[in-house]
């Protein structure tokens, strides 16, 4: 039977002479006119990881070459912990040793720690050079590739080196997504969920008739989620670049997820893993403080476990809880500041009493 192939959707990401656009569809890796309009110079260098280059990186040459580019590519190791000083001495070892200008493009082939440390390698490169992202995973699609955070992590602390760089474009071929592990797809999804919960109590019923079409990897599902949670984002990120404020709202479920990846060890659970269980935590802080009632509480667990994340909190003990939550980079004095929802489909920002969020985690540990 012949695939259906969705025509090519654009949004623009409307930060001023910053602006960029955001091209989510089919086989877009080959398309060389459409990778090579947003580089402008000749010379490019390719940044990716040993995962995603056997799969993607000979494609995305190609067609970088038909257009008469140069390409260089740089090859990472594949993993969270590989988001450090290291790999980005790496990437400029590279460009260095090959002579890359201040007119090199540097793309971003792969998920959202290539993202990461590409961006900050472009923002920082001969005090920066063009950027375009090419995210791979559904995460980096819905989420990372967008708003220009760049960085990596210090040993004491995950994303604490960084810089807000804006990429050129973002270039989000779906059909990348055929090849990511399931548990990676749930990851994404939790973003997804996000965005509904946050914003539009609409997309989050959308969600919710669709996410068995989602877990399936249906071609046009994933391409409605995909471009519905860059129209939020980007807006969000257009409102707020530098977080300000508003921008914080993309960190719901965050202050919880974040301090189950601490309290475990960073890569126990999934980054995307903590803040479907994160949400549901938020939720039912939401719900104790009578901001959302108890049947938009269940449906949002609900969709987070038909998404094929985890619902029940791991038992830190509730001192430690709070002693992770309180180090979030949010927080200012020392209060731990939450992003809730008021009703579904809205979010608040703001501090709560020490027993009620006692007794949210007590309900929500297994
Ligand atoms: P990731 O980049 O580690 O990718 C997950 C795994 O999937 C990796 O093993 C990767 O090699 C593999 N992979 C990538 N594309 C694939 C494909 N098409 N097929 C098969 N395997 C593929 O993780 P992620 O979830 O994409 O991103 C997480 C990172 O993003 C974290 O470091 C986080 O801090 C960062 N992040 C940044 C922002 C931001 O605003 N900049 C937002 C959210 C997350
Ligand atoms: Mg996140």
């Amino acid at each position: 039977m012949p695939t259906l192939t969705l025509a090519p959707f654009d949004l623009q990401v409307d930060l001023g002479e910053r602006a960029y656009p955001i091209t989510i569809g089919q086989s877009l890796l080959d398309d060389a006119g459409l990778v090579a309009r947003h580089i402008p110079g000749r010379r490019v260098a390719i940044v990716t990881n040993t995962t995603v280059a056997p799969l993607y990186l000979e494609r995305l040459t190609s067609s970088l070459k038909a257009t008469g580019k140069q390409v260089t590519p740089v090859i990472l190791p594949d993993g969270e912990e590989e988001k450090n000083w290291e790999n980005l001495m790496r990437i400029f070892d590279v460009l260095l040793a090959e002579k890359c200008d201040r007119k090199t493009t540097l793309v971003a082939l792969g998920g959202g720690v290539i993202g990461d440390m590409t961006g900050f390698a472009a923002a920082t490169y001969m005090r920066g050079v063009p950027f375009v992202q090419v995210p791979t995973t559904l995460l980096a699609q819905v989420d990372s590739s967008v708003g220009g955070k760049t960085g990596i992590n210090h040993p004491l602390g995950k994303n604490m080196i960084g810089a807000f760089y804006q990429p050129q474009a973002v270039i989000a071929d779906t059909l990348t997504l055929d090849t990511l592990p399931p548990q990676e797809l749930s990851a994404g999804l939790a973003e997804v969920i996000k965005h509904g919960a946050i914003i539009d109590a609409e997309f989050f019923n959308w969600i919710e008739t669709n996410i068995d079409k989602l877990m399936a990897r249906d071609a046009g599902a994933l391409a409605h989620a995909i471009k519905r949670s860059c129209e939020i984002k980007a807006d969000v990120v257009r409102q707020d670049e530098r977080e300000g404020g508003l921008r914080a709202i993309l960190n719901f479920g965050h202050t919880f997820g974040h301090a189950i990846e601490a309290g475990l060890g960073f890569g126990t659970w999934l980054h995307g893993e903590a803040v479907g269980c994160g949400i549901v935590m938020a939720a039912e802080l939401s719900r104790r403080l009578g901001y959302i009632d108890a049947s938009a509480k269940a449906r949002i667990t609900a969709l987070v476990q038909a998404a094929g994340l985890p619902t029940v909190a791991p038992d830190l003990g509730a001192e430690r809880w709070i002693e992770l939550m309180q180090v979030d980079k949010k927080n200012e004095g020392g209060q731990i500041k939450f992003i809730l929802l008021k009703p579904l489909g809205t979010a608040v920002i703001t501090t709560v009493p020490q027993p009620v969020l006692i007794d949210t985690i007590q309900s929500c540990v297994g």
